[in-house]
């Protein structure tokens, strides 16, 4: 029997692999990871690592959690695929449940993709069947890489050298409930058909939008006949401490994308519309996915959603932010200026002169994954099943880690 082995070898000699076999898109990686266990994960020289980014806000669970291992191998021996010519019963029952944890009313629905991106691109075809042209997203944003998706991401140096992207996207200052407001009136506002935010923008370092911009937006919209798409990809399955970012908000959206924490590592996206007015824009035939809604990914996000909510962790993300506020302000170290974000989407600020990318560089090399989400600012986005004693050894790392990245720059 040919049975193919993981390739074995010293990081190192791995990475050059790598660099041979692989487009070169990301640069190079920073370790070889062979394994994880909870919130740790090991390397190939047998480093170990507390995992404080989850594969940017994915692994909700950690790694190798016993209950999602359990019900794949499960679901791996009845069926992994069988196309959307059928259903599957975890298929339906994560439909169910996503609608019942976002509160969606009557009416509201779920459509299943791969990725963030592919959520994005299902809400803008639920944005064209409105039948205006236009799309609003906010500066700063960051809704994914594919070509529609990246006409509503901000960032020019992703964008500009694959113009020309999909046309029609206009963009408004994130928070400025004045411009929202210009935007949304008179015969401009009426050639728009939805307006996209991130709750809070994680990609551009975890930039909050104030619960009272989220409001207005929500009846500016309202009253402009446009669509409230909040993507919460990075932010929904109990990431801010609420299950989504909108609920903390006290708003209903007309829809939102989730992708990230879904599935627990597994590839997953959704589009949920929220009640039958929206939801009965998209009709048979009006959009398709081969592996979207597959059985092995929606029993993943089943057993993530089983989990969360029986071991309380939409809760727990809230008492780790807060755990997390008073053990910086304890440090007193003025070199950390701030912490933005809401549960376990943190953005820690960085005094000017500290570069953020420094810090996640000696973080790494002291055994913390953390990311430099802005030259400034570090973002955390650890496992939900993060411990307070977890997050607090980092803490306690952290002005040694300033000083190491202190002395890269001197
Ligand atoms: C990550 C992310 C995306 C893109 O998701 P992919 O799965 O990488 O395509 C879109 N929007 C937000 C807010 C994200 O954080």
């Amino acid at each position: 029997m040919t049975r193919s082995t993981p390739p074995t070898g010293t990081q190192e000699e791995l990475l050059g692999r790598y660099d041979h076999a692989l487009l070169g898109v990301f640069g190079r990686p920073g370790r070889v990871l062979v394994r994880g266990e909870g919130c740790e994960v090991w390397d190939a020289d047998g480093n170990r690592y507390l995992d404080l980014l989850a594969g940017i806000a994915v692994n909700a669970l950690g790694h190798a959690h016993p209950d999602l291992v359990a019900a794949l191998r499960e679901q791996v021996g009845e069926f992994v695929h069988v196309s959307n010519f059928f259903t599957t019963v975890p298929q339906i029952a994560l439909a169910e449940r996503l609608l019942d944890v976002a509160g969606a009313p009557e009416g509201s629905a779920v459509f299943f993709t791969n990725s963030g991106t592919e959520s994005i691109e299902a809400a803008v075809k639920l944005a064209r069947r409105t039948g205006r042209p236009r799309i609003l997203a906010a500066e700063g944003a960051f809704h994914g890489r594919s070509t529609g998706a990246l006409a509503l991401t901000a960032r020019a140096a992703y964008r500009e050298p694959f113009e020309p992207l999909l046309p029609g996207v206009g963009r408004v200052p994130f928070g400025d409930v004045d411009a929202l407001e210009r935007a949304l009136s008179g015969t401009a506002g009426e050639s728009v058909s939805a307006l996209v935010l991130e709750p809070i923008q994680g990609e551009s370092g975890v930039v909050p939008a104030d619960v009272e911009y989220l409001r207005r937006a929500r009846d500016l919209t309202s009253a402009a006949g446009v669509l409230l798409v909040l993507d919460e990809i990075q932010t929904g399955i109990g990431r801010t401490g609420a299950w989504f970012a909108f609920q903390r908000a006290g708003i209903v959206p007309d829809a939102i994308t989730l992708a990230k924490g879904l599935a627990g590592g597994v590839p997953i996206g959704a589009l949920v519309t929220f009640g039958s007015q929206v939801t009965g824009l998209l009709r048979k035939g009006d959009h398709g996915t081969t592996f979207g809604g597959n059985p092995l990914a929606c029993r993943a996000g089943l057993t993530v959603l089983d989990v969360v909510e029986r071991d309380g962790l939409v809760d727990h993300a809230g008492e780790m932010e807060r755990e997390f506020r008073s053990r910086v302000q304890a440090l007193g170290d003025d070199r950390l200026t701030e912490v933005r974000g809401a549960g376990l989407l943190l953005g820690l600020g960085l005094a000017e002169g500290i570069v953020a990318a420094d810090v996640a560089a000696a973080a790494l090399e002291a055994g913390y994954v953390v990311n430099a989400a802005r030259p400034d600012t570090i973002r955390l986005a650890p496992p939900l099943v993060v411990t307070a004693e977890q997050l607090g050894r980092f803490v306690d790392d952290l002005p040694r880690l300033l000083d190491t990245a202190a002395r890269r720059e001197g």
